[in-house]
């Protein structure tokens, strides 16, 4: 965390902590954790729990652990832990020596289950895994209990150590929690604590064949570690009975869980299941996709760790499901890029412009400003010459109502440059496509202010012909058209839901020679269109450009326009 990130306001999970440092709970300590199982990416919602968990570590002198629950060998690799860990540092988190894993403390777990199972609290069941379903009962009604359920403690021992040495095949035999089959509580009716998978794990390899259940492992791996708060999303309310029965029949140290909403976004889909279904089935290009809501995505797509934090702390810390408008988040960014983005001129569809009375070999180095928001961020120098490129969507033929760009005989500004006059149109003889304008230009107004204060409504962004970089620049739109994709039923429908259009590559852009050998990860605004940062494709050859996020800030409108009617104004912003 740097100087420059907000003070996340105070909530309910900060308040009950500072309660209970106040009252010496823990001899006033706080440990927290981020308990990610190692199955797929970290998304923008897994940041806003590291924000909490790290956050609240820091504001009270305390540790925050990174540990894995890796207790599901069939779907984890070691491949997510180390990207796991990457973007957690990247996000600028630091877990020091506190990295665990529950897979350390299988042995652990095992002791205590022989504990359970020697107190009757545990008994091997030979239903199938769909007898289960049938017997567990539902809401309404109440399940019934299993044959297997009064084995003598002895029988249940001997069971359980045959299942580990591998006597039984998966799914014949599970270890089950002797709770409470009416219980109006589905997780205490008799839950599955272990279960038999000839699976090789990525850290225990073949060591195991029987693996705990996430249920039965994530509570007593909290304690294990002396968590004192341990914070997780608003569907484990449920379980929080069943783990406290757990760790009560066990006598060992109780974390206090408290329990907040998860993050939803609009456009979005925040589950790791659904993400994955997108990467296999080829929907993005993988997990770093930048129109992936992953960390990785983000990154790649310009995102800084900065913006991303400052947008957990704005969101805050509630006990209500909801969903956060995905226009927050660009607006995070885009504050974040204002202040740190060099400005520079990139042009993605280019037309060429000739100024046909511009000297023909002449060549100017103009002064241009690199951040008008940070004059410490100084100036450079752009070429201007005869031949030029500018946008194609700069220019009309037959300008409408309000288009104040370049059209025949019309004058505009080009930044940082001179005024110009369109002069002529050259079109292609078959298509009647425009392929080239001729303008004049003013040398009174060099630096872009004539001398007789006479009025141009545009400033236009350019590059010199003979000096930009090609480059390509990839488009990004909302991956989804549908506003709650998460709502979907099945996997036909999220790829239904997906927008054909989120991506458009341009292939023959043109950009200012300033940004010749730009480092991939580093970020700029493109005057007029957006914020820009080099991709991990790009190379000395070709320049490749993803834009972050356009200029457009319709969160800051919605906001402005909140200020306006709260103040009781009805007038419109005039650059709206
Ligand atoms: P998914 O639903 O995407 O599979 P998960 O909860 O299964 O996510 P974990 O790896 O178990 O993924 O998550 C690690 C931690 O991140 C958990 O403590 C979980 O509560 C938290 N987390 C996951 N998704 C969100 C979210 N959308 N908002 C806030 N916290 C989240
Ligand atoms: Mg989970």
């Amino acid at each position: 965390m740097t100087s420059r990130d907000a003070t996340p306001t105070s909530d309910f999970i900060r308040s009950k902590v500072a309660q209970d440092r106040k009252a010496n709970k823990n001899a006033g300590r706080v440990v927290t954790r981020f308990p990610p199982e190692p199955n797929g990416y970290l998304h923008i919602g897994h940041a806003k729990s590291i924000c909490l968990n790290f956050g609240i570590a820091a504001q009270n002198g305390g540790t925050c652990h990174l540990r894995f629950d890796d207790t599901n060998p069939t779907k984890e690799e070691q491949h997510y832990v180390q990207a796991i860990k990457q973007d957690v540092r990247w996000l600028g988190f630091d877990w020091g020596d506190h990295e665990y894993y529950a897979s350390d403390y299988f042995d652990r777990l095992h002791g205590y289950t022989l504990e359970l199972i020697k107190k009757g609290n545990a008994f091997v069941c030979e239903l199938s895994a769909e007898q289960i379903r049938q017997y567990r009962g539902t809401l309404t009604k109440p399940g019934r209990e299993s044959p297997y359920r009064n084995r003598p403690v002895q029988e249940n021992l001997d069971l359980f150590e045959r299942m580990r040495a591998g006597e039984f095949e998966d799914g014949s035999h599970v270890l089950r929690a002797k709770i409470d089959m009416a219980s109006p509580n589905l997780n205490l009716r008799d839950p599955v604590m272990y279960r038999i998978l000839k699976a090789s794990h990525h850290r225990t390899g073949s060591m195991w064949c029987i693996y705990p259940m996430y249920d039965f492992a994530h509570g007593q791996s909290d304690s294990i570690e002396g968590i004192t708060h341990s914070l997780c999303t608003l569907e484990f309310e449920d379980h929080r009975p069943l783990y406290d029965w757990y760790l009560d029949k066990l006598s060992i140290h109780h974390p206090q869980q408290i329990e907040f909403a998860r993050l939803n976004l609009s456009y979005t889909v925040l589950s790791k299941r659904k993400l994955l279904e997108l990467v296999q089935r080829g929907d993005v290009s993988g997990w770093d996709d930048p129109r992936m809501p992953t960390l990785a995505g983000l990154r790649r797509r310009g995102y800084t760790p900065q913006s991303i934090r400052n947008f957990c702390n704005r969101i805050g810390i509630t006990k209500y499901n909801s969903t956060t408008d995905i226009a927050l988040l660009e607006h995070c960014v885009r504050e974040d890029l204002n202040r740190r983005a060099t400005r520079v001129m990139g042009v993605l569809r280019p037309l060429r412009v000739v100024i046909d009375n511009y000297p023909q070999n002449q060549v100017e180095e103009l002064d241009a400003v690199n951040n008008p928001e940070d004059p410490g961020m100084g100036s450079r120098k752009v070429p201007f010459s005869r031949v030029l490129f500018i946008e194609r969507d700069d220019f009309r033929q037959q300008p409408p109502r309000k288009f104040f760009r370049l059209a025949p005989g019309r004058e505009v500004r080009l930044r940082y440059a001179y005024l110009i006059r369109c002069v002529g149109v050259v079109k292609h003889e078959e298509t009647g496509e425009v392929i080239e304008l001729h303008c004049t230009y003013d040398p009174e107004t060099r630096g872009g202010s004539p001398p007789d204060g006479r009025k141009v409504k545009a400033t236009l962004h350019w590059v010199s012909a003979d000096h930009a970089l090609e480059a390509e620049v990839r488009l990004f739109d909302r991956l989804f058209i549908k506003e709650n994709p998460s709502d979907v039923k099945n996997d036909e429908d999220l790829a239904s839901a997906l927008n054909p259009d989120s991506l458009e590559t341009l292939t023959s852009c043109r950009v200012e020679p300033s940004l010749a050998g730009a480092s991939p990860g580093s970020r700029f605004q493109f005057e007029r269109q957006g914020y820009f940062c080099v991709d991990a494709d790009s190379s000395v050859r070709k320049l490749v450009f993803n834009r972050t996020v356009s200029l457009r800030d319709t969160w800051a409108r919605i906001e402005q326009r909140q200020t306006l009617t709260a103040a009781g104004k009805q007038k419109h912003s005039p650059n709206g």
